[in-house]
Parts: C-alpha cells; sequence; structure tokens
C-alpha cells in the first residue's frame, strides 16, 4: 500500500472491518480535514491507532528537510517506501501558503534545463503519495491554512495522467481546496490538455514553452517534436474555450538564448493569441546544461517589452534558491550526481 491517502471513504471501512462505523468517519476527519498523522487521531482507541500505523506506515519519509528565505520557504527530499526521492516545497506569503508537490520521481521528458529531466525517470507516483505531499507540507504550515497546490515539483503530471485527476479531485472535494488553487504546470502533452479541459476541473493550468519557434523548442522541450507549436496551441485554445480559464505560460530566461528580442517577439504573438498570462522565471543553473539564467536587467527589459506589447507578465520570484528549491535539483544532489551536500535531518520512520 502507497500511501493510507491512497483509501477513499469504502477503502477506510475496509481498512477498519470490524470496527463500529463512526470509526471511519473519526479517521476520515483526522486525515483529509485535520491533516493529522494516523497516531494523532487521537478519537481511536489507542491500539487501533497503533494497527493502522503499522499497516499503513506514511508513504513519505524525510531525507533532506531544508529552511531558507528566513524561514518563508521549506523543502524536503522525501524517499518513498521503495527507495525512490522526490522533493516538496512549502512556501509561505502574506496572502496565501501554497505547496509544491512532484507528481513522479523523476520525468521521461528529457528536457535539457531541468535537473529533474537530465536524472531521468524512475516512476509514477500514486494519488495518495502526491496528496499525502499536500498534507505533509499542510502540517508543517499549521496555523497558517495551507491554500494552493501546484504541480510543479518533480515530474510532469499529464504523463501521469490518471493520478493527477483523482489527486486533484481529491484535493478539491474531500480535502476542500478551491479548484482554482490548484495549478497543473505542463511541458505541453496536447492531447492530455484537451481531456483534462473536459473533466470539469476548473484548475489553473500553466504551460512551460520557453520557446515560441519550433527549432529553438525541439532543442529545449524534447517532447515539441512530437506536439509541436500549432499542435500545443490548438490545445491551449480548447483549454480556454472549454474551461473559460486563461493559461499561464512559463518561460525560463536563458541568457542568449530565449531573452532575445526575437523571442520576445514570438512570445509576445503566441500569448497574446491565447490572452494567455506570461510567468518569467530567470533559469537556475543546472549541472548538465551550461548556460547562465538572463540578466536582472534583461529580464526586467523582456517583462517590460511584453507588457508593451499587450500581453500580461510578471517576473516568478526565485524561492529557494539557495537550497536548490527549484525543480529536481535537491533530489538529484541527495542521490549523490552532484558534489553539493544538503543539511540532512533525520527520517520521520
Ligand atoms: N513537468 C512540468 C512541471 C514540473 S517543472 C513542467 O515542465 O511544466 C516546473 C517548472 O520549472 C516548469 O515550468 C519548468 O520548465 C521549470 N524549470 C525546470 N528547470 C528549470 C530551471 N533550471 N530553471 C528555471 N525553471 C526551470
Ligand atoms: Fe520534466 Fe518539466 Fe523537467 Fe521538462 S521541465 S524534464 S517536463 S519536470
Amino acid at each position: 500500500m502507497p500511501s493510507l491517502y491512497d483509501l477513499d471513504r469504502a477503502g477506510l471501512a475496509e481498512a477498519l472491518a470490524g470496527q463500529p462505523a463512526f470509526r471511519v468517519e473519526q479517521l476520515w476527519r483526522g486525515l483529509w480535514v485535520e491533516g493529522r498523522t494516523v497516531d494523532e487521531v487521537t478519537t481511536l482507541p489507542a491500539a487501533l491507532r497503533q494497527r493502522l500505523g503499522e499497516e499503513y506506515p506514511p508513504a513519505l519519509a524525510a531525507r533532506a528537510d531544508v529552511v531558507t528565505d528566513r524561514g518563508a520557504t521549506r523543502k524536503w527530499v522525501f524517499a518513498l517506501p521503495d527507495g525512490a526521492t522526490i522533493e516538496t516545497v512549502l512556501m509561505t506569503y502574506p496572502d496565501r501558503v501554497t505547496v509544491c508537490v512532484s507528481s513522479q520521481a523523476g520525468c521521461a521528458m528529457g528536457c535539457s534545463f531541468c535537473a529533474t529531466g537530465q536524472a531521468g525517470f524512475t516512476r509514477h507516483l500514486t494519488p495518495g503519495e502526491v496528496v499525502e505531499q499536500v498534507i505533509t507540507a499542510a502540517r508543517h504550515a499549521a496555523p497558517r491554512r495551507l491554500s494552493h497546490v501546484v504541480f510543479m515539483g518533480m515530474g510532469e503530471p499529464l504523463a501521469n495522467y490518471a493520478t493527477t485527476v483523482t489527486a486533484l479531485r481529491r484535493l478539491h472535494e474531500d480535502r476542500g481546496l478551491s479548484a482554482r488553487h490548484l495549478t497543473v504546470s505542463s511541458v505541453g502533452i496536447a492531447p492530455a490538455i484537451e481531456r483534462l479541459a473536459a473533466e470539469g476541473l476548473p484548475v489553473t493550468l500553466a504551460v512551460s514553452l520557453h520557446a515560441a519557434n519550433d527549432a529553438d523548442r525541439d532543442a529545449l522541450v524534447p517532447i515539441n517534436r512530437r506536439y509541436p507549436l500549432e499542435r500545443l496551441h490548438r490545445a491551449c485554445e480548447v483549454w480556454f474555450e472549454r474551461t473559460g480559464r486563461r493559461i499561464s505560460l512559463e518561460w525560463a530566461l536563458i541568457d542568449g538564448v530565449n531573452d532575445t528580442d526575437q523571442a520576445l517577439e514570438e512570445l509576445a504573438e503566441f500569448a497574446r493569441s491565447l490572452a494567455a498570462h506570461v510567468n518569467l522565471i530567470p533559469l537556475n543553473p543546472t549541472p548538465g546544461y551550461l548556460a547562465q539564467g538572463s540578466t536582472r536587467d534583461r529580464v526586467r527589459a523582456f517583462r517590460d517589452g511584453l507588457i508593451a506589447r499587450g500581453v500580461n507578465a510578471t517576473v516568478r520570484d526565485t524561492r529557494g534558491r539557495s537550497i536548490d528549491a527549484a525543480c529536481g535539483q535537491l533530489a538529484a544532489v541527495t542521490n549523490g550526481r552532484t558534489r553539493r551536500v544538503p543539511v540532512a535531518a533525520p527520517g520521520r520512520r
């Protein structure tokens, strides 16, 4: 069993077979509403808690736990029961508390600039393993209420479609998070975007564009060869038509690669035609990709250039840079692929 959060009410009832029916509700409330560990659901008798804890141990064991931005950003590397590692980042802002979750251990998409892509694919996560990241982060965010979830950790959520949709539904329906506060970030798997648009889930979609001509995008994001820009654009239109929700386009600004005047024109046209919002992120350097993020001045000029062309653009803050909180980097270092050693914390089990 990967995670207790893979069980729905009927599954919990089965796990509690022989117990009075109200115990199911107590366990449900403890796990989903209050976000407790089984051991902390003190409405249940101690012996029962112990048995459940043994049968369903937590799916996530902390291998590293680092805090930065004066306590406002916290990043974990979690080992799953089979030893695969993922990362989860909790970010606290004045007006919201956001967790960034992984949907896969590793990623098969192979984007050249991404540490997760460089490390390759290990396996899909289960819905419960995604939800457990959210609940664990929520517990650590208390007394603040965790309000937002972004699927921007390791993995391509739309390449693990069933897990992503089930996790979204359960976070919305069972955890009570607002659907529009759930953001799926995708590298651009066009048919899956269209399918997600038909699920009746008004979530937020971010598409990692990074280049708006096929030659450049082929080099940065290999899946572009399968779903080139014209196909991706069509999927984005379907999304907008079916959900009425504007798309965000993610653009990691890479010095001399996609921060040129020509790139600006191409992006402006792509974004304007979709009424999309653009999120600019200066590239976080990774060991396997020898390029730098754009300079601060260039980032600002690029943003201003988009705005002058009628595109709504913002620069995403680079939370957690000092702890490699972006994009698979901390998991990569704990797997021994680079020399930097993170602060290790004792595991929870
Ligand atoms: N697979 C999904 C979600 C995970 S990646 C996707 O690609 O959208 C989350 C975001 O981080 C994506 O926009 C991705 O392009 C970006 N990213 C990856 N590596 C990066 C790096 N080194 N610097 C800045 N952003 C990066
Ligand atoms: Fe995978 Fe996203 Fe990284 Fe590309 S950017 S390799 S899709 S995690």
